[in-house]
């Protein structure tokens, strides 16, 4: 291997450009040359390609976002595009790739490899940590610290008015994003899609809390939780059982994506890059890089995309323990 290609696709996530940075810097550090390929598979088809050295990556570790930017192809899902892609790779002399995304790119990846024998390895970035073989994905502490930041403030103005907040956070197959944030934020309900409280159960504890002297509450939704109803139509369902309560809903959205990473993601995206680009030099191929009880490992990528995150049941029970 002469010549590593890098790219960022799916959606993106904080911590990426140190990763992308950590890529760049190993390939240097190796004597390899380091291509990054903008746009994801559609710079791939498109042969949106630059040269980047070490120089290049200089003073982004801190930033938000992506520079190589990230897109979502159809394109790539075809035989077609997919060649498009691969002449375009050895026209430009790359012999490997590192993936960094979620179980989209991976799989696009393993289709990519299966057809034409390219090594391949993954780096799991994505903010909703909802990637098998893996404690933590790149961009997931940035986004519960941005979360967690930003119910601090909604409590700030609850309490003021003694206001019921449902704060909706992304995750719509997973709840991590709302179990640590929501316990870190201290709020009084967590749904997930993992578990279905229930209308009744929520409104009873709701009584609960309110009956032991809590005059405010906010209760963190993960976009898909079990209930079925969004935010506002739990607004809707509390304001017609409970009308002691005055309802605000507050939507996080696109905000929980941004902004500068933590220094965990920027430690964990640099030890992931290194991992990943040694882990090709060694002739392996078909990878995703992982930390597991804070040791890099590498996890087949078939079973990264088909194994399930699970969450911690643990921090479950310490949530139910603290809204007494
Ligand atoms: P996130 O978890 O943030 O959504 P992701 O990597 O899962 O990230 P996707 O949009 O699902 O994001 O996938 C990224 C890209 O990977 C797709 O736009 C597509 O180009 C490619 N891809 C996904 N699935 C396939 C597939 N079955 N075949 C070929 N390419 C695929």
């Amino acid at each position: 291997i002469s010549k590593i290609g890098v790219m960022t696709s799916g959606g993106d996530a904080p911590g990426m450009n140190a990763a992308i940075r950590s890529v760049v810097r190993t390939c240097a550090y190796h004597n390899i040359e380091c291509v990054g390929i903008y746009r994801g598979y559609e710079g791939m088809m498109d042969g949106d390609f630059k040269l980047l050295t070490a120089r290049s990556v200089n003073h982004i570790i801190h930033t938000g976002g992506t520079v190589l930017k990230s897109a979502r192809s159809a394109e790539f899902k075809t035989k077609e595009g997919r060649k498009k892609a691969h002449s375009n790779l050895i026209k430009e002399g790359i012999d490997a790739l590192v993936l960094i995304g979620g179980d989209g790119t991976f799989t696009g990846g393993l289709i990519f490899n299966n057809e034409f024998n390219f090594p391949i390895i993954g780096i799991p970035g994505t903010i909703d940590n909802d990637i098998y073989g893996t404690n933590f994905t790149i961009g997931y502490d940035t986004a519960i610290n941005t979360v967690v930041e930003a119910i601090d403030k909604i409590r700030d103005t609850a309490s003021s008015h003694k206001r019921l907040f449902f704060v909706e956070v992304m995750g719509r197959d997973v709840g991590h994003i709302a179990l640590n944030a929501g316990v870190g934020a201290g709020a009084e309900e967590i749904l997930i899609p993992e578990e279905d409280l229930g209308l009744d159960r929520l409104v009873e504890s709701l009584k609960r809390s309110k009956a032991s002297g809590k005059s405010s509450s906010i209760v963190v939704v993960a976009e898909g939780d079990k209930i079925g109803k969004n935010v506002f139509e739990l607004k809707d369902y509390i304001d017609e059982n409970m009308p002691e309560y005055d309802v605000r809903v507050s939507v996080l959205g696109h905000m929980q994506r941004g902004g500068s990473p933590s220094c965990f993601d920027r430690v964990l995206a640099s030890r992931m890059g290194v991992k990943a680009v040694e882990s090709l030099l060694e002739g392996k191929t078909n990878y995703m890089v992982g930390i597991l009880d804070n040791k890099m490992e590498l996890t087949s990528l078939d079973k990264a995309v088909k194994g399930k995150s699970e969450i911690n049941m643990e921090l479950l029970r310490v949530s139910d323990i603290m809204t007494t």
